[in-house]
């Protein structure tokens, strides 16, 4: 099933919105096994529907509009709709009343503007919208399918769940597209392609697809079949092999993040975790205690940024800082050590790094990054150079700081 999306509004063009309707649409799509040939964003323009919508019939089976369906005039779609395919707008009845309803309870005022909500091509198949007032439409011609939804997101993804997906699932058999995705820290995307050529050689023979997906600090690869199940063993004995070659960057599967594996651990393990920030600013506690359950393993942490506040609160030594600078081996050490009996922990992570923009001399770049870990029985340091980039670099020291603790509550 070839499938094309089409998504209107003139904010998806200038920027103003981010198009997630289309990523959303794209992935429950392409996990149906449909094949997604084009995805297109264009102006509320009744000229462009037409011609846009003309075109993407031409090579799909399916198209997906979203956006203006709404009540407002540059809400242009719906009768776009009705032109293209000769047809009228007619008020729908139950529709018309769910609006009505939909006002009453909210106690907002119902002006003539909302009936108009109800107003729909006669052709179309009603999906109906229970978050909102726009409801979908889909429409049959000679054997094609058109979708239109609204482009609130909440709205169109319960609409498609409800209505949309199982009418596809009805109308169409097609094999479902399985995958599965393997998440890696701290490992540049080239030198892991290079590192796995081989196995991306067997996948392309065996006709399972490869993916890399990278962000600052992560890379997830996922391995896809578009036959169904059939080959899911085949695709976890490339993730053993993977997992394998990579014990130190591979940490898990899916969505699992390395805060939720790390909770896994700690909490089998039986032992406490607290933070002591610099140049993280409380983003490494953040993320441990975004894990539900976290208050099992994790105490809490200190946001030393300034120098005062590393010697006050944390006991680091002034002369070390004198000495070393608070970017250095050894204040990391210190903060981790002082910071572990401070917090009375078993694990504690320490930071301190050069964010940047400014701050730079020529022994320290910015991105430069020490981390230390204190475990029950030894202190472990590691020296980071990330990049030019401030949200970058913080982000990365916070994933290789958990990182750093997986491996030593994993391999120690
Ligand atoms: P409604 O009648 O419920 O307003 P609508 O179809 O008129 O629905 P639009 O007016 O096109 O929807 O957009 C409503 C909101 O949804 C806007 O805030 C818009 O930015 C957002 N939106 C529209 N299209 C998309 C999209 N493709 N991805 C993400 N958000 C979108």
């Amino acid at each position: 099933m070839n499938v094309e999306l089409i998504s209107i509004g003139d904010e998806l063009l200038i920027g103003q919105t981010i198009n997630t309707n289309a990523s959303w649409l794209g992935a429950e799509l392409s996990h149906l096994g449909a094949n997604i040939l084009r995805s297109t964003s264009i102006p509320d323009d009744d000229k462009q529907i037409q011609k846009t919508l003309h075109k993407a019939l031409f090579d799909a089976d399916l198209v997906i509009i979203t956006g203006g369906l709404g009540p407002t005039k540059d809400d242009i779609t719906k009768q776009a709709l009705a032109d293209y395919f000769n047809d009228e707008l007619a008020i729908d009845r139950p529709t018309l009343e769910h609006v009505q309803r939909f006002f009453s309870h909210r106690k907002l005022p119902f002006l003539d503007v909302n009936i108009q909500q109800a107003a729909v091509p006669k052709s179309c198949t009603i999906l109906h919208n229970k978050l909102g007032t726009a409801p979908g439409m889909w429409f049959e011609d000679r054997g094609k399918v058109v979708i239109s939804l609204p482009g609130v997101p909440y709205e169109m993804m319960e609409i498609m769940r409800e209505e949309g997906l199982p009418r596809i699932k009805k109308k169409w058999t097609i094999r479902s597209f399985y995958f599965k995705t393997g998440n890696l820290q701290g490992i540049g995307e080239s030198y892991l392609a290079d590192q796995i050529q081989d196995i991306e050689e067997e996948l392309k023979r065996e006709e399972l697809s490869l993916a890399y997906l990278p962000s600052p600090g992560l890379i997830r690869l996922r391995i896809g079949s578009k036959n169904g199940q059939e080959q899911s063993e085949r695709i976890d004995s490339y993730f053993a092999e993977i997992e394998k070659r990579f014990p130190k960057h591979f940490y898990g599967y899916g969505t699992e993040t390395l805060a939720e594996k790390i909770g896994i651990l700690l909490q089998k393990n039986k032992v406490t975790v607290g933070t002591i920030e610099s140049c993280t600013a409380g983003k490494i506690a953040a993320e441990i205690g975004s894990v539900a359950g976290a208050s099992a393993y994790f105490e809490g942490g200190i946001v030393s940024y300034s120098n005062r506040l590393k010697e006050q609160l944390v006991g680091v030594r002034p002369e070390t800082i004198e000495k070393f600078g608070a970017v250095s081996e050894e204040v990391a050490k210190e903060m981790a050590i002082f910071g572990k009996q401070k917090l009375s922990v078993d694990y504690c992570i320490a930071v301190s790094g050069l964010a940047g923009p400014t701050g730079a001399s020529e022994q320290k770049p910015i991105g430069t990054t020490w981390i230390a870990i204190a475990t029950p029985d030894k202190i472990s340091t590691q020296k980071f150079i990330f990049e030019n980039n401030r949200q970058r670099n913080i982000t990365r020291s916070v994933l290789s700081a958990l990182n750093m603790l997986r491996l030593e509550l994993e391999y120690s």
